[in-house]
């Protein structure tokens, strides 16, 4: 075994021993400390002074009660949770989850990928992450803003525009991210950028919600440029029917592409025809207005049929799973690559298992790691607090084109550091361009 196998060994058998049974916050470090050890093998500065092992425990955890009652008059118990993961190089940023599955373990995964993705956007922020174990569907308006209500009444006393700004994630979209900025100003009475992804009237930017799935197809774009191709008549898989899945199918079908699925949690629906505007204007109504189930579009639609599990083994040249962390693993991994799939870009976060990342590594395909094709969210949730700290609103134009300038340069460090000789390995190279800035920072600040 060689030297840096053996220091990557005994350093994930410490990650595992100190975080017991926290399968996802294993797998998110292992991913990135398989591609930094062999980087810093002739660093021995990064060794000496325990950067990674620093860097995989987080400034703090934060968990706390929260109580609401729902229509009934009944008392609801959640747990709320926010990891404050590392603000080495600016406050902590990163969205708040709401869904019955989260765990520790998730919050520490999405708060650490979040460190690196930070970091490769260019933009002052640190990593966070957090949310609470509350399920919004079948729940009223009334009963999502009272949960809200509670959830804020503690998280302020650990949020600030200089300190830790959360976002949307899986389960927080404007109604929640409205009920919950209201909740801080109440109690707080001060008028301030302590979240992103606001309302128009309070303080929000322009392109913040298109902002992830429109960069995450902005992404492929960069990739398949450097091949000479480009999205026009591809034909694309995708997963999710939220908030970054939607804008993923508009940005797709303005570049001339086709998208022919999109899923959720309860199966996905295959169109050969192709999911249209128009179609998508439904999938908006369907899933953010009436809230209701994937299986209706293909009820709407004779040209669409709805099957139970994913989408990856319907043929397609591009895949961009935009629902949640594990939804590929190795199998459809195999099956996208058989079917001839040339590029992957993850808007969700983690979305493939890490059979399948080895398997997309081992075909070359153009693989985008999330924590590079999903940052143009937290890009313009940066450019939202500069907005905000500023007192200035800029235009749609100015927004759409720093995006994809920002699209373009988080593509460009992939490359400067993941380039070899007949491929670019854009997972070694998010990582190492992700690491380079936070570590550095860690090394500035001495021993703390
Ligand atoms: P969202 O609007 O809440 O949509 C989530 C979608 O994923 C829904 O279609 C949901 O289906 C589906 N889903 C959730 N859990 C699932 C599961 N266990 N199995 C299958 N499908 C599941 O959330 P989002 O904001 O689009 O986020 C999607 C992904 O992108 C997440 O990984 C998130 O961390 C990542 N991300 C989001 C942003 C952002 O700006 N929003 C930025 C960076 C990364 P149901 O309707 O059935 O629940």
């Amino acid at each position: 075994m060689s030297k840096t196998a053996e220091y990557l060994e005994r350093f994930m058998n410490g990650v595992r021993r100190r975080n017991p049974g926290e399968r996802e916050f294993h797998q998110a470090v292992s991913e990135v400390a398989g591609t930094i050890f062999p980087y810093i093998a002739d660093k021995p500065v990064y060794h000496q002074l325990q950067i990674l092992e620093r860097m995989a425990e987080p400034d703090r955890v934060i968990m706390f009660r929260v109580p609401w009652t729902d229509d009934r008059g009944n008392i609801r118990n959640q747990r709320g949770c926010r990891v404050q993961f590392n603000n080495s190089i600016g406050p902590y940023k990163g969205g708040l989850r709401f869904h019955p599955t989260v765990t520790l373990s998730v919050f520490k995964f999405l708060g650490f990928e979040q460190t690196f993705k930070n970091s490769l956007t260019g933009l002052p922020m640190g990593g966070a992450k957090g949310g609470a174990d509350f399920n919004p569907k079948g729940k009223t308006d009334n009963e999502v803003m009272r949960f809200c209500q509670s959830f804020m009444t503690e998280l302020r006393r650990h949020i600030g525009e200089d300190i830790d700004v959360p976002a949307g994630d899986i389960g927080v979209g404007a109604r929640e991210i409205g009920y919950l900025f209201g909740q801080y100003k109440r109690i707080e009475n001060r008028f301030v950028g302590i979240l992103t992804g606001k309302g128009m009237e309070f303080g929000g930017s322009k392109i913040r919600t298109e902002a992830t799935g429109y960069g995450t197809v902005y992404f492929m774009e960069c990739m398949l440029e450097r091949k000479s191709q480009s999205i026009e008549s591809k034909t694309v898989c995708i997963s999710g029917s939220g908030n970054v899945a939607t804008y993923a199918v508009e940005k797709v079908n303005h570049l001339g592409g086709k998208v022919v699925t999109l899923s959720d949690s309860s199966g996905f629906v295959h169109d050969p025809e192709g999911i249209d505007a128009a179609k998508l204007e439904y999938i908006i109504d369907l899933k953010q207005v009436r809230r209701g189930r994937i299986k209706e579009f293909a009820d709407e639609y004779n040209s669409a049929t709805f099957h139970e599990g994913r989408p990856w083994s319907v043929p397609c040249d591009i895949a961009l799973p935009c629902a949640t962390q594990n939804e590929i693993n190795q199998e459809e991994a195999a099956t996208l690559i058989e079917n001839g799939c040339l590029g992957v870009s993850e808007g969700a976060n983690m979305p493939t298992e890490l059979g399948g990342v080895e398997v997309f590594q081992n075909a070359k395909i153009l693989y985008a790691p999330s924590k590079a094709a999903n940052a143009g969210g937290v890009a313009v949730s940066g450019l939202e607090m500069s907005q905000n700290s500023a007192r200035i609103s800029w235009s749609e134009e100015e927004l759409q084109e720093l995006l994809r300038d920002t699209m373009r340069g988080i593509h460009d460090r992939c490359v400067e550091y993941g380039e070899q000789k007949d491929h670019v390995d854009y997972l070694a190279g998010a990582n190492i361009a992700g690491f380079i800035k936070v570590a550095d920072a860690m090394l500035a600040f001495g021993h703390t």
